[in-house]
């Protein structure tokens, strides 16, 4: 049995007239992110992380933003597929770690509900997701309220 780790990083900057969607939570608020999916942070780099640990290279790699298919796209469906391709190579996630880095809108009231998202969407319980929330001390983009930047770490389990 092998134990591997994996990382993601992510940014999306704010845009006027778009649903913000946060770890497969749609977060009220005024504005929302530009991205060719629907440009879900925070799921991003989950997945980031997972086809990290099972090196399978990136998000981009797998749904590029030059294919039309994955206009409007939900990350949640894109979760999934990952979690598929790892199943299917017998990876086993052991647990999911993340940080959402945010000026505004504060994250304490959904903090519970994005945990049980990415826990149903990775069909793991929500004991193994972490979701954790920081401002940036109003430094740069993410601290001026132009972006989301987001983090997350996962590990594996392999059969070999
Ligand atoms: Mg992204």
């Amino acid at each position: 049995m092998g134990f591997r780790i994996g990382i993601g990083y992510d940014i999306h900057r704010f845009v006027e007239g778009k649903p913000l969607m946060i770890g497969g939570v749609n977060i009220p608020y005024h504005k929302g992110l530009l991205g060719h999916s629907d440009a879900d942070v925070l799921l991003h780099v989950v997945c980031d992380a997972l086809l990290g640990a099972a090196a399978l290279g990136d998000i981009g790699e797998h749904f590029p933003d030059s294919d039309p298919r994955y206009l409007g796209a939900d990350s949640s469906a894109l979760l999934g597929e990952v979690c598929r391709m790892l199943k299917e190579r017998r990876i086993r996630i052991n647990n999911i770690d993340t940080v959402v880095i945010l000026q505004e809108p504060a994250l304490a009231l959904h903090k519970k509900a994005i945990q049980s998202s990415i826990a149903r969407i990775t069909g793991l319980s929500p004991e193994a997701v972490g979701v954790k929330a920081k401002t940036n001390e109003g430094l740069d983009a993410a601290g001026r309220m132009e972006a989301i930047a987001a983090y997350a770490a996962a590990a594996v389990t392999t059969e070999d």
